[in-house]
């Protein structure tokens, strides 16, 4: 007779064993149950580390990708008590409000424009926008504009789904005011407006022509511009030393609407540094027509968004980018950025301070690089920096790890110091 095998422990008393996991009971019974049908008991802590490690937590953002889509976009800052606030209340009439109508004006002053309003992303806009203003008609959008953005999002089917047809208009490389007019004009076509779309990821160079909104804004029909990456105004007015060389040509929400644009939509969370929203802004009576679409309800975004971007449009507003962390980090100087990967390496002990390129991100400036400063060190250590706590997210090239200190927070360089110590 073979000896009895080891009875398995009991799931409780090996959950009760993981508990330094620092997961809920019911958590750690889950990491207990899978090892024990895995047949390796063993592996329980190892299971609750992998559970741990796909909660959301705050990370520092080394990989010199600003608004780096996987890590959340633009960085904002949250510090609220947990208070009530009037987000649907008119403090001065005592009556029902719209959550709408603070932040509209904000969004609407900052770029010029008669009112605004505000979903939970720009996709959303789009959606809303079209199935406000061409449900059951026809939208041109120029082949070269009928994009996808990734993640998902790709004209012709949100198009798709907001119940307009999509009518084709021009060439992929080429599309002039005429083809619009042509569409326009075509019997059967029932032109309810023309979306026009930045192709934010992407560039296609040598023999292109697209139409401007100011020869679109000529054609009788509503234009809505899709420009993508929520750039207030090319001028600028919050950054002391002006339009930064990086992000030429990128179109921006006030100088779209002066061209011509009856509507804008934008991200909240790409180069407008705020929280994850869209936003739609322009002729009052359109904005009113989407506010009143019943999608409008299914897309409206929390109090939470809604306070962090109300901080975000006040400090455009009041022309301060110091306190906007996207503008801060895409601004900050060479010198200082080396000031602090010296000291990083100095109290580290080790690394090296090279100079490096960091990327906007968010999927918006193609090909733009600001010059940046970073510590190196050799080797692939990516696994290990993300093993700290806070997890510290860095990239690879050659071979050599780079921390670009252009999207470390100063208030984190301690941390990179802790987790530069802890490497081999
Ligand atoms: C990013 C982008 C979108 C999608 O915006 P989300 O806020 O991510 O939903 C749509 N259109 C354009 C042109 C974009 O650049």
């Amino acid at each position: 007779m073979s000896e009895p095998t080891a009875r398995p422990p009991s799931v409780d008393a090996l959950a009760r064993s993981i508990s330094s996991s620092g997961l809920p009971h019911p958590l750690c019974v889950d990491a207990a149950r899978q090892a024990i049908a895995e047949g390796d008991p063993s592996r329980a802590a190892d299971i609750a580390n992998s559970i741990a490690a796909a909660l959301l937590v705050p990370v520092v953002n080394a990989t010199g990708v600003i608004a780096h889509t996987n890590l959340g976009r633009s960085p904002v800052r949250v510090d609220r008590a947990p208070r009530a606030q009037n987000l649907e209340f008119d403090l001065s009439s005592g009556q029902r409000g719209s959550r709408q109508t603070g932040i509209g004006r904000l969004i609407a002053r900052a770029v010029g424009a008669e009112d605004a309003i505000v979903v939970n992303n720009n996709a959303a806009a789009v959606l809303l926008v079209l199935a406000a203003l061409a449900d059951g008609r026809d939208v041109a959008v120029s082949r070269g504009e009928s994009v996808e953005i990734g993640g998902g999002f790709r004209i012709p089917e949100v198009l798709e789904q907001s119940g307009a047809r999509l009518v084709d208009v021009g060439t992929t490389n080429r599309t002039r005011v005429a083809d619009y007019r042509k569409a326009i004009t075509k019997r059967g076509n029932d032109i309810a407006l023309v979306l026009k779309v930045h192709p934010s990821n992407y560039r296609v160079e040598g023999f292109v022509e697209t139409t401007p909104v100011e020869q679109l804004a000529e054609l009788g029909v509503p234009v809505v511009a899709d420009i993508g990456s929520g750039l207030i105004d090319a001028n600028f007015p919050w950054l002391t030393d002006g339009p930064p060389a990086w992000l030429a040509g990128e179109p921006a929400a006030r100088q779209t609407l002066t061209a011509g644009a009856d509507l804008v939509t934008f991200s909240a969370d790409k180069l407008l540094g705020g929280p994850q929203a869209g936003v739609v802004a322009g002729r009052a009576d359109l904005v009113a027509q989407c506010a009143r679409h019943p999608l409008m309800r299914a897309l409206r975004p929390g109090g939470l968004v809604l306070a962090s971007l109300h901080d975000t449009m006040l400090s455009y507003l009041s022309r301060d980018a110091s306190t906007i962390p996207f503008w801060r980090m895409a601004t900050a100087g060479l010198d200082s950025l080396r000031t602090r990967a010296t000291a990083v390496v100095n109290a580290a002990g080790v690394g090296s301070v090279v100079e490096c390129a960091s990327l906007p991100g968010a999927g918006s400036t193609p090909g733009a690089t600001i010059a940046s400063i970073g510590v190196a060190i050799d080797g692939d250590r990516t696994e290990r920096l993300r093993r700290h706590s806070p997890p510290v997210i860095a990239r690879v090239s050659d071979d050599v790890t780079i921390l670009d200190l252009r999207t470390i927070d100063p208030d984190d360089d301690d941390v990179i110091v802790d987790a530069l110590r802890s490497l081999d």
